[in-house]
């Protein structure tokens, strides 16, 4: 059954270690995903985002689907379906169709807008026992054209939106989406102390995990990050072991052109990539 990422985020922020959310974008992704958890005997957090949740025919499609494998896998390691980025009525439909999480990122509006929003967003998860993370400070990415840091929360504004009951804080602090550039700053760590000291014991969440270099994430998980988000990491390891297999012209030996073969490889640097993160994450056995 699914479960809200509420329990396993406050464990993980009392344990010092992270729980990883890996983007889904079909079946292989999460098979992966949840096999490698269970294997691992960490929590995790399949994450969903609004693109991704139209390509696999709706919210509803997926929660479908992953309820599914749950049952038929034995998957008994904590699991919640989040909403990644959603906007407000994303965030709305992803409840309606069972989802245990959402993030409302309403971080493009301004403060009060920002709060208003949130507010309703909060009152309708906590009647289903859902849990809601907020942005602030914008976290930038490759479309849109940001070179160099991301931009960085106000620890004021984060103790603001923190204050209004959510259950866990993504907050800029120079991290970014996709590929980071060469010329990247690195994560604000003085800024992350601040945010910390500010709304204590509140899980906050790291957005743009791929490309950070592991001392970093696990130093930032020393200042209170308990949720790390990796989505293009898995998309690149899917994308390298595919071709791999192409160029070696295995998809013409025999039945090698079987969408069940020739999907494979990609599955399964899929799981090392996900091991590999809850290792670093410290997540391991916190199931
Ligand atoms: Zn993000």
């Amino acid at each position: 059954m699914l479960v809200s990422a509420k329990e396993m985020l406050t464990k993980a922020k009392a344990g010092k270690y992270a729980v990883g959310q890996f983007n889904i974008n079909n079946l292989e992704w999460t098979k992966a995903i949840l096999l490698t958890a269970q294997e691992c005997n960490s929590p995790v957090i399949l994450g969903v985002s609004e693109g991704a949740g139209k390509y696999m025919c709706g919210f509803n499609t997926v929660a479908g689907m992953v309820n599914g494998m749950l049952k038929t896998l034995n998957i008994t390691v904590p699991v919640a379906l989040h909403l990644d980025h959603g906007s407000y009525d994303a965030a709305l439909q992803a409840m309606e169709d069972g989802f245990s999480s959402v993030m409302f990122d309403g971080s493009h509006y301004g403060i009060e807008e920002n709060i208003e929003k949130t507010k309703e967003i909060i009152r309708i998860a906590n009647e289903k026992g859902i849990s809601v993370e907020a942005e602030v400070g914008a976290i930038g990415g490759e479309e849109d054209g940001v070179i160099g840091g991301g931009e960085v929360a106000d620890p004021d504004e984060c103790k603001m939106i923190a204050d209004l009951g959510v259950t866990m804080l993504a907050a800029g602090i120079g991290n970014i989406h996709g590929v980071y550039p060469e010329n990247w700053q690195g994560l604000n760590f003085e800024v992350l102390a601040k945010i910390q000291e500010k709304t204590g014991t509140m899980p906050l969440v790291l957005h743009g995990g791929t490309g950070i270099p592991a001392e970093m994430v696990k130093k930032a998980i020393t200042l209170g990050v308990s949720k790390v988000n990796v989505n293009t990491e898995c998309q690149l390891a899917f994308a390298a072991a595919t071709r791999q297999y192409i160029e070696a012209g295995k998809d013409q030996q025999g039945k090698g052109f079987d969408p069940r073969k020739l999907l494979a490889p990609g599955t399964e640097a899929i799981k090392a990539t996900v091991k590999e993160k809850m290792e670093l994450f410290g997540s391991v056995d916190k199931a």
